[in-house]
């Protein structure tokens, strides 16, 4: 059987990142009880007045194929959803429906890169960002974002790695840091791509969840409008992981190459969850609140309780659903950490080399766990830690 080197190399010959993952789950699979602070899914389910919209359009009949580029419905809350955080003149023809933000991130350099063009995207990233670009024939190429600059991207950094780039992949607030970018950070970026003539594609899907400070688009800044395309999603605003529905928006002509690629892979994402997302948007901020709010409120519980301690560093993070931690003080890297910590105390949380080389001696910890039962797994954490020889 000869399968084609596409698909054979789109992990790039080394691990997917996700074994410690798939260890939990065949552990929980053969009965133990297992912490699972693995992956960004929220402990609740979808909210009951979004399954309620999702059954009324169901019932309704809207179970036929959908409009491909998105129903107008959708694409105009999302229109003015992104014109109301931002500020910019955002239409229906600049937003095209995604099976989820992963097929945004595949659509998006699809549209942007050919064959063995260079894509750069930032490190510590989201697991899979090198296999997507490698999934279009492009080349991925980290940018480091060092520990020493807040894990931010700096724009020396950017620069150093700009020969042959079309795109440079950005994600703020971040996974796996949790980082917010600076304006500052930001501007650097902007003026990146500006005067190395690249796209930006810039990961917003946790724009819900700042817990500090304030999100920037770079859509929003000068001479980007034109070189941007965002990638959007209700997986973590509306704990709609499982609806696989996201976007991307950018300029139209772009928008509607992207339909045309639409057509000949996923064909649109089922009428009935455009509907209930665009019920859920237009619930406005309050549904978004509401369900970011566990991870407001978890994350200060982290910091107090690693706040009391110095086995273990808390990388200093003002977003999304996830802590970071160095744990380099237990001459662990962050693979041999999570895998002891999850044979010993049954607590699964990801190593930082999952995420980056940038992120190695440092393990993701997700706050998809109750309360109580978050707290006391980071206090065995941290014990774990401090026993470490
Ligand atoms: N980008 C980032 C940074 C993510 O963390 C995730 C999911 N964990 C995605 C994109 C993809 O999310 P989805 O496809 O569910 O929208």
């Amino acid at each position: 059987m000869k399968l084609s080197q596409r698909i054979l190399g789109l992990t790039g010959g080394t691990s997917d990142g996700w074994e410690l993952f798939n260890k939990a789950r065949r552990m929980i699979d053969d009965g133990v009880a297992v912490t699972e602070l693995t992956i960004g899914e929220h402990d609740i389910r979808t909210h009951q007045s979004i399954l309620d919209a999702m059954h009324r359009s169901a019932s309704a009949g809207h179970t036929g194929y959908a409009m491909i580029p998105g129903t107008n419905e959708l694409r105009d809350a999302v229109a003015a959803r992104v014109f109301e955080r931002t500020g910019v003149p955002t239409t229906r023809d600049n937003v095209l429906i995604t099976p989820g933000g992963q097929s945004g991130l595949f659509s998006a350099h699809s549209a942007l890169c050919d064959e063995g063009d260079v894509a750069l995207f930032c490190d510590p990233y989201y697991a899979t960002y090198p296999g997507t670009i490698r999934a279009v024939g492009a080349v991925p190429r980290a940018v480091p974002c060092r520990f020493e600059n807040s894990f931010e991207p700096s724009f020396p950094d950017i620069v150093a790695k700009t020969r042959d780039a079309k795109t440079l992949l950005v994600n703020s607030p971040n996974n796996p840091t949790g980082v917010v970018y600076s304006r500052e950070t930001m501007e650097g970026i902007a003026r990146a791509c500006c005067e190395h003539d690249l796209w930006c594609i810039s990961d917003e899907v946790y724009d819900t969840q700042v817990w500090d400070g304030t999100h920037i688009s770079p859509r929003t800044l000068d001479g980007m409008l034109d070189r941007t395309l965002v990638i959007g999603s209700m997986s973590k605003s509306h704990a709609m992981t499982g609806s696989r529905v996201g976007w991307v928006v950018g300029p139209e002509p772009v928008i509607k190459e992207m339909i045309n690629l639409a057509t000949h892979t996923n064909y649109g994402v089922p009428g009935y969850i455009q509907d209930a997302a665009a019920f859920a948007i237009e619930s406005g901020q309050p549904l978004e609140d509401e369900i970011g709010a566990p991870f407001k409120r978890r994350r200060s519980l982290g910091q107090a309780i690693i706040a009391q301690q110095n086995a273990v560093g808390l990388v200093p993070s003002s977003g999304a659903m996830y802590m970071l931690l160095d744990i380099r003080s237990t001459g662990l890297s962050g693979d041999e950490f999570a895998d002891r910590l999850l044979e010993t105390h049954h607590i699964a949380v990801m190593p930082g080399e999952s995420f980056g080389a940038c992120a190695a001696g440092h393990i993701r910890v997700a706050m998809t766990v109750e309360d109580s039962a978050f707290e006391t797994a980071l206090h065995t954490l941290v014990d774990f830690a401090k026993g470490v020889e």
